[in-house]
């Protein structure tokens, strides 16, 4: 990186080291032509992206509207609140890692479903019920039975 005070471009990182609970790294670094030390933080960016509705109307990322729906769909579900937590955060993992500034809501609302069907199936039903706006009855009704032929299939595995 360019030194801040002669703007030279060749600049040598004479130490490196982890700074807090190591999600950040403090370099110092000292300029080849001036001499000049100073110090430089890296830390990921691990900012969540905007949500793009189908309208193209852009909102800030919602968690808190997000755990709310899962919460709905996991209702009486025999969930215990680490394991509700623990999805949410494979959720919000993911997204991280798409690396995008921006999503669509369509594809926040398939990782939220891909996760919860991991799960819990009738909490999946549930949620994709809402989000993915059925049109029909009948819809959803191949939904569920696609569900349960993938059950069936996997209870054939195990005999
Ligand atoms: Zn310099």
């Amino acid at each position: 990186m360019f030194c801040p005070f002669c703007q030279a471009q060749d600049t040598k990182v004479i130490d490196s080291r982890l700074v807090g609970d190591g999600s950040q790294i403090r370099r110092r670094r000292e300029c080849e032509v001036c001499h000049a030390r100073f110090t430089t933080f890296e830390t990921a960016d691990l900012a969540l992206p905007r949500i793009v509705k189908s309208d193209g109307e852009r909102q800030p990322f919602n968690g808190v509207k997000l755990k709310g729906g899962m919460l709905r769909a996991l209702e009486k579900r025999p969930l215990s609140a680490e394991e509700v937590d623990g999805v949410f955060g494979s959720i919000l993992t993911e997204i991280r890692q798409l690396g995008e500034r921006e999503i669509a809501s369509r594809q926040l609302g398939e990782i939220v479903m891909r996760n919860l069907k991991r799960v819990d199936q009738v909490a999946y039903v549930r949620f994709a019920s809402v989000y993915r706006d059925f049109q029909d009855i009948q819809e959803f009704a191949e939904e569920i039975s696609s569900l349960s032929k993938e059950k069936s299939k996997r209870n054939k595995k195990k005999k």
